[in-house]
């Protein structure tokens, strides 16, 4: 390979795709055959072990096809990223010069794994993509960046949405906040979204990379199949290259850096008088913490209670009925009241127990 796999990584937006899981000889190739054609994609993807969550599917082809993998990359120039969960892994993707690896959602979760993977991966530079653990938990998260990098290893991350109880429109629901916190925690890595295993189906992918592109996020790893349809996992997310290349097209990407915002005037103005209602919010809250802790001492002297339910529902339902005149969303003010409620008992309850 000629360009130093640094340089690949570095770039923006970092455009990956592949298939879940490498199945055979044929399909690896044809569909990295496809994926070169489209000539946007910098590096691709392909699962050699498959994490399965019920035994008796397919779990992944193992060892044969990190042969495939590096006869692709030779046909294509194009590196390939692969999911390591072991010590066994690692011996196997340095035996094959598999050059960047990712740890998926499941291993993120235990930092026994991650440790153990830092410490086989150490002395190598092989770039690691952190994938977030299947429950929302950035300091979980942040934890298994942080072993990576303090073993001297190049990072990424990779966000992949959060685990769901029941059906629901995604697969695993993006709750972009954790994905917006790991950027403010680790600025300098690149943060990259899994479209694929976020929606969970094909329909959603298009809207859930644009917002990925919107909220400043450094690439893409999108799942393809040459025949996504008979895919041996992950069938109902993958997508043809032909689609990917669509899909790509149809992105609009946001261009202008962070570095040269201040000469986006209107912005600035925008932001200053937000900075200027920000400071108003706090001080009302302020004087709204002064009440509660006034009430607490008037119920402390009278002996009443400090959860009255029918007073929050009053508050809450008055809430939710002006919510709707201010085009303010009902979830936004349901969460706003509950936080200001607990914040509210809080100041009573150390009033009363003073
Ligand atoms: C995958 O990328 O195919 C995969 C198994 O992902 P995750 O760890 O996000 O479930
Ligand atoms: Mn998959």
């Amino acid at each position: 390979m000629s360009t130093p796999i640094r340089s690949i990584i570095e770039k923006r937006p970092l455009l990956i795709s592949g298939p879940c899981g490498a199945e055979t000889r044929d399909q690896l190739m044809q569909t990295a055959r496809a994926i070169k054609e489209t000539g946007k994609i910098d590096m691709l993807r392909a699962g050699i072990w498959k994490p399965r969550t019920k035994p008796g599917h397919f779990e992944g082809i193992g060892e044969p096809g990190l042969q495939w993998l590096q006869d692709a990359t030779t046909e294509t120039g194009l590196p390939f990223m692969v999911e390591v969960a072991s010590t066994r892994h690692v011996e196997l993707v340095l035996k094959y010069q598999i050059p960047v690896v990712w740890i998926g959602a499941r291993t993120t979760v235990n930092p026994f794994y991650v440790q153990e993977l830092a410490e086989a991966l150490k002395g190598t530079g092989v770039p690691v993509f952190v994938k977030n653990p299947i429950n929302p938990d950035a300091d979980l998260w942040s934890g298994a960046v942080e072993r990576f990098l303090g073993a001297g290893l190049p990072a990424g991350i990779i966000h992949r949405g959060f685990a769901l109880y029941g059906n629901g429109l995604y697969r695993n629901p993006p709750m972009w906040n954790l994905p917006i916190e790991m950027k403010r925690r680790f600025p300098e890595v690149p943060l990259i979204c899994d479209p694929s295993h976020i929606c969970g189906n094909r329909s959603e992918l298009l809207g859930i990379a644009q917002t990925a592109v919107d909220l400043g996020m450094d690439g893409l790893m999108i799942e393809s199949h040459i025949h996504p349809d008979q895919a041996w996992s992950d069938a109902r997310q993958q997508i043809t290259p032909a689609e990917l290349n669509a899909l790509l097209d149809k992105i609009i990407w946001r261009t202008a850096g962070i570095d040269n915002l201040s000469q986006f005037q209107p912005l600035q103005s925008l932001r200053d008088e937000m900075d200027v209602l920000d400071l108003q919010l706090l001080q009302i809250m302020s004087k709204r913490m002064q009440l509660a802790d006034a009430i607490g001492a008037y119920k402390k002297l009278n002996n009443i209670t400090i959860v009255q339910v029918e007073r929050f529902n009053e508050i809450l339902n008055r809430g939710l009925e002006l919510a709707k005149k201010f085009g303010l969303s009902e979830n936004f003010i349901r969460n706003y009241f509950e936080v200001l409620h607990m914040e509210s008992i809080e100041h009573q309850n150390k009033v009363m127990n003073e």
